[in-house]
């Protein structure tokens, strides 16, 4: 299995000059003229800083009953605006009908959802329909934060010979309501950089806000971290959509959000920047501080299994663990650190000790 993808080097994902790469437009195509005049418009306010058309034609709902899409027949609407404008546009596709559709139609880009990406049987038969076609590929993230998941899905095109494939980052869905549609849970693209820095990244700030308010402020956020492009939803009288209808921007909109972007560029190579390297040595070293001692936490937590163990004590004590939490927490504000963060890098701790404990218990 290849680990690493050798892609075939995409220069217009990256970003155009200080911008990021951007793909506008709407989250569905419903007519003609909703979709030619969308388009212009975009360009008109975007000032050159547009690279893409999208708009959605099967729309995957999580309900029955919603519009669906206005299926094959928006196909030529879609091309014809990106011909208009010259730009190239790209639909999502959730099946090999579909692919065979768009592609009967010039669609120059095709995009999986979300909810797609879910499935590797439906990824596979989409990949499979695409043997021999040279046309790229964009690859959101699965609903539920699942990073092998979505790397499984890029490497099922990557193997059936597409090799420009690029990812969109749209956020993951929680039980729990947020402030987002779907939360950013940034850690998961920075983790696939890592990973694989080869893969250009999107973000899509529409469906993880899920309502306009939030479109500038996560759009900034992505290119603060260095992601490559965004991929935003607009729509010529976006209260009257068919779909997503709060979270869509009018064209206008979207030209102030993207003239406001700051995309900060490196004056100097970072490693010639002595106060930074200067602050990051003592980063690394309480780094390694933190680790030490998270070793010599995790070596006292077996001599407590031990004496469990001799005890008959079960690992997991409910009261010393309230009480752990509770310490850590008031410690935690004292210092600045949200009780949010103490909760996630406590629970962190406390399963590494119970495995540790385990390893104890069952010797
Ligand atoms: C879309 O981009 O219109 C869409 C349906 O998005 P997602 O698959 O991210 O929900
Ligand atoms: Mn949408």
């Amino acid at each position: 299995m290849a680990n690493k993808f050798e892609l075939i080097p995409l220069p217009i994902w990256t970003k155009v000059n200080t911008h990021p790469f951007v793909i506008a437009g709407p989250c569905s195509a419903e007519g003609e003229e909703q979709v030619m005049s969308t388009v212009k418009e975009i360009v008109q306010h975007a000032n050159g800083k547009v690279q893409m058309i999208r708009a959605g034609i099967w729309k995957p709902r999580t309900r029955p009953n919603s519009f669906e899409g206005v299926g094959e027949i928006g196909l030529p609407w879609v091309k014809n605006a990106g011909r208009a404008v010259g730009l190239p546009v790209m639909v999502e596709v959730a099946n090999p009908e579909h692919v065979e559709a768009a592609l009967k139609n010039d669609i120059d880009v095709l995009w999986v959802g979300a909810r797609t990406a879910v499935s590797p049987f439906a990824i596979q038969e989409i990949a499979d329909s695409l043997k021999g076609v040279d046309i790229p590929v964009l690859i959101k993230n699965p609903i539920n934060p699942d990073l092998e998941l979505w790397i499984g899905a890029v490497e099922r095109f990557y193997q059936s010979g597409i090799k420009k494939l690029a990812v969109i980052h749209r956020g993951f869905s929680s039980y729990e309501k947020t402030v987002y549609r779907n939360q950013p849970m940034w850690e998961i693209p920075i983790e696939l950089r890592r990973r694989y820095p080869e893969i250009p990244i999107i973000v899509d700030p529409s469906h993880m806000g899920g309502t306009r308010d939030l479109i500038y402020i996560l759009s900034q956020q992505a290119m603060d971290m260095g992601f490559d492009g965004l991929m935003i939803e607009s729509h010529i009288h976006p209260d009257k959509a068919w779909s997503d209808a709060k979270q869509q921007v009018t064209p206008e909109r979207l030209g102030e959000i993207l003239n406001a972007l700051i995309v900060r560029q490196p004056k100097i190579p970072t490693n010639n920047l002595q106060p930074l390297q200067d602050l990051r040595s003592r980063i690394d070293r309480i780094d390694d501080y933190i680790i030490e001692l998270l070793s010599e936490r995790m070596g006292i937590s077996e001599e407590i299994g031990e004496l469990k163990k001799e005890n008959g004590l079960a690992i997991h004590q409910a009261e010393r663990w309230a009480q752990i939490v509770k310490r850590a927490v008031a410690k935690g504000k004292t210092g600045g650190l949200t009780e949010e963060f103490i909760l996630k890098f406590f629970q962190q701790i406390h399963s590494e000790s119970i495995v540790h404990q385990s390893k104890v218990m069952e010797k």
